[in-house]
């Protein structure tokens, strides 16, 4: 940890850490959080995915009660009335197990992870919900994949996970995937060192677009997850258009409190490019059950990748100047 990041955990005030959050934060409850994702659908046509703040957990009690958690979750997200497209759950692994560390190797208890995953995705069946397994950091990367393929080979089709563009070994993953992969592509939050990850911005999002290709290409359903314009605009341009995807291939994903309205109602109505149909975009909304849990989680987003508070920054002074 440098001392940039040292200096954010050990001395920013959690009410500071609250401000900067707020925004990107779906509610500190779980009703909370479900009346935004009807208002969101009801008022603006998002489709969301709705995430439960806490990771990195450390005993097994926690790790159960997430895991219960999570199942109230999809059981109260399925008795929400809303249209055709359903919203989705989204979950981090370290928040289903207990996890004794990261690093050098990661170690924590597969088999936990594995059980509260299978009750978890059991019942979001059931109740016609489809998961999405979030990516940590690269320790995690092996694990996550493994198991993610093993519950795809037991056809448990409708849950996807998450790859991380920076991410060097990303394309033979690809490469890898079975044909009922869902994926969500990204450059990845979590800072990596070289040689496992380019720390050059341009690559991370050139390889979006190829990336994003080679997915489609592959047959699989793409969750497009940036918020950068310019990115979005080449993936259409050099990707949906010359391979005529549909919007039964592949949506658009942005987080909640990032402001790009202009550019998401572009996208729903089709007004992005001549020829193009609609595009599916969905928010991804983690709540807190509490605002601890909310500010652990922000204060590791601000030390893995400081950037947001001048993201923040930057995103505030958008909003006066008005341009979004
Ligand atoms: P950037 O160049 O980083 O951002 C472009 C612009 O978007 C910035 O200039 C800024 O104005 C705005 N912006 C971007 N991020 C933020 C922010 N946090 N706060 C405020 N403004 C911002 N990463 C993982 O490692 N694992 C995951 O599972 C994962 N899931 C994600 C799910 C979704 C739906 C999204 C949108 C992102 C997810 N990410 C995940 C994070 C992602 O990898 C990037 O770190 C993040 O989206 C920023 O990258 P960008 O492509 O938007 O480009």
């Amino acid at each position: 940890m440098n001392l940039r990041q040292m200096a954010i955990q050990k001395f920013m005030p959690s009410f500071m850490v609250g401000i900067f959050a707020r925004p990107y934060i779906g509610g500190y409850s779980m009703a909370e959080a479900l009346d935004l994702v009807v208002d969101l659908e009801k008022e603006n046509h998002l489709l969301t995915t709705i995430d439960l703040l806490g990771e990195e957990v450390q005993d097994r009690n926690k790790a159960l009660s997430n895991k219960d958690l999570y199942l109230r979750l999809i059981r109260e997200t399925a008795e929400l009335e809303l249209g055709p497209e359903r919203p989705t759950v989204s979950l981090k692994p370290s928040s289903l197990t207990v996890v004794k560390q990261t690093q050098p190797e990661l170690d924590m208890d597969r088999d936990l992870l594995v059980e509260n995953f299978r009750e978890i995705f059991d019942l979001a069946r059931e109740k016609d919900l489809d998961i999405t397994i979030d990516m940590e950091d690269r320790f995690w990367t092996d694990v996550t994949i493994e198991i993610y393929t093993e519950f795809l080979k037991e056809g448990y089709n409708h849950v996807g996970t998450v790859l991380q563009t920076r991410l060097h070994r990303t394309e033979k993953d690809i490469e890898n995937l079975p044909d009922n992969a869902r994926i969500r592509l990204c450059i990845g939050i979590y800072q990596e060192p070289e040689p496992v990850a380019t720390t050059d911005k341009k690559v991370m999002k050139d390889r979006m677009v190829t990336w994003g290709k080679k997915l489609l290409e592959q047959g699989i359903y793409t969750e497009f997850a940036t918020h950068d314009e310019a990115v979005i605009q080449r993936f259409i341009d050099e990707v949906i258009i010359p391979g005529e995807y549909g919007a039964d291939h592949f949506e658009s994903q942005m987080l909640l409190g990032v402001p790009r309205t202009q550019i998401q109602q572009k996208l729903r109505q089709g007004a992005y490019r001549e020829k193009l149909g609609p595009i599916k975009v969905r928010l991804y909304l983690p709540f807190a059950e509490n605002k601890a849990d909310a500010v652990t989680y922000c204060k590791r987003r601000l030390v893995e990748n400081p950037s947001i508070v001048f993201y923040g920054l930057g995103n505030l002074a958008m909003k006066i100047f008005g341009k979004k």
